[in-house]
C-alpha cells in the first residue's frame, strides 16, 4: 500500500470508511463540542487546557525517550484523573443535571421572538409597578445552569407569567412574597426560594440581604436576577457576581429579552428584518 501513489492511497482509505464510521465520528464530534460548550466560561476550562498541555509534554518526552520525566508525567496524569471528579464535583453534578433535563442537546423550551417580547413586557411592567409601589421583589431568571436546588427551597408553582400574577406573588404579608421567585422560560416555576448570600465584603452598605442574596446566586451560576428594593424602589440586576443598579425600562428590557429567545444568530437576522419593517412603517 505504501508504494502506491498518494491519490490511490487516499482512495483506498476512503473505501474502508463505512457509513457507520462517519456517523460514529459525527456523534463523537457533537459530544466533544457540547462538552466544550458546557465547560466554556467555567473554571474547569483552564484545567482542561492545563491537562492537554500536560499530555502533549508527556507524549513528547516519551518520543524523545526521556524515561524518568515521562514516567513521572504519566503517573501525574493518572493521579489527576482520579482527583478531577473530587475537585470538580459541583460542576459534574450540574452537567449531569443538565443531561437529565434534556439540556445537553439544546432541547430547552425557548420562545419565538413575539413570545419573548410579550414576556419581557409582562416582566418589565410588573417590576416597575412594584418599584413605584415600593413592593420588594427578587426574580431569578434561569439560564443554562439548572437551579433545581434553589427551586427546592421554595414552593413550586408552574404558572404562566403575566404582570398581575408576578405582582400578586410579591404582595407583602402573603405566604409567597418572602424570598425569590424563579422564572424558567415563560413560566414562574417557584416562589419563596432561598438564595445563597454573597461573601463579597466590598459591597455598599446600602445593599441589604435581598441584594446580597441576588449577588450570591449570580456568583454560583449563570442566572440573571432582578431586584426591586422595598426601601427605595430602585430596580437592579445581578449577573456574574456583579450588580447593576438604577435600571430603566429600556435597560431592563435589553438585559432580559435575549434570555428568552432561541438562536442568537437567527434572532438577530429576524430582528434586522423587523427593524426594517418598522422603519418602513414610520
Ligand atoms: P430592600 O432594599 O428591599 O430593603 P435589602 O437589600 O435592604 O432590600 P432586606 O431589607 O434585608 O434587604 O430585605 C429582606 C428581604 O429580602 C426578606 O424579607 C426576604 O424577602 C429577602 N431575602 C433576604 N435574604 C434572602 C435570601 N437569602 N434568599 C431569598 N430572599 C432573601
Ligand atoms: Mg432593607
Amino acid at each position: 500500500m505504501l508504494d502506491l501513489p498518494i491519490p490511490s492511497q487516499i482512495h483506498g482509505l476512503i473505501r474502508t470508511v463505512s457509513f457507520w464510521d462517519v456517523v460514529d465520528i459525527l456523534i463523537v464530534a457533537v459530544i466533544l463540542y457540547k462538552v466544550y460548550e458546557m465547560l466554556q466560561d467555567t473554571r474547569a476550562i483552564t484545567l482542561v487546557k492545563g491537562l492537554i498541555v500536560l499530555m502533549i509534554v508527556t507524549l513528547v518526552s516519551s518520543l524523545l525517550e526521556l524515561h524518568v520525566i515521562s514516567w513521572l508525567l504519566q503517573k501525574t496524569v493518572t493521579l489527576l484523573f482520579v482527583a478531577l471528579p473530587i475537585v470538580f464535583q459541583p460542576e459534574l453534578r450540574r452537567a449531569l443535571e443538565r443531561l437529565g433535563q434534556g439540556r445537553f442537546l439544546g432541547l430547552d423550551q425557548y420562545l419565538d421572538v413575539e413570545e419573548a417580547n410579550s414576556l419581557t413586557n409582562e416582566i418589565d411592567k410588573a417590576v416597575f409597578n412594584m418599584a413605584d409601589k415600593k413592593i420588594g421583589a427578587l426574580l431569578v431568571i434561569e439560564k443554562n445552569v439548572g437551579i433545581n436546588e434553589i427551586i427546592d427551597t421554595g414552593i413550586k408553582i408552574e404558572g404562566l407569567i403575566t404582570t398581575e400574577f408576578l405582582m400578586n406573588v410579591f404582595i407583602p404579608n402573603t405566604p409567597l412574597h418572602d424570598g425569590a421567585a424563579v422564572i424558567r422560560g415563560k413560566r414562574l416555576v417557584a416562589a419563596g426560594c432561598y438564595l445563597p448570600l454573597t461573601e463579597n465584603r466590598s459591597l455598599s452598605s446600602e445593599l441589604g440581604t435581598r441584594h446580597r442574596a441576588a449577588i450570591g446566586l449570580s456568583e454560583q451560576c449563570d442566572a440573571v436576577i432582578i431586584i426591586v428594593s422595598e426601601e427605595t424602589g430602585v430596580v437592579s440586576v445581578a449577573e456574574n457576581g456583579r450588580i447593576e443598579r438604577y435600571m430603566t425600562h429600556d435597560s431592563l428590557r435589553q438585559r432580559i429579552r435575549p434570555l428568552f429567545v432561541k438562536e442568537k444568530s437567527s434572532i438577530k437576522f429576524k430582528d434586522i428584518i423587523a427593524n426594517w419593517r418598522k422603519k418602513d412603517d414610520e
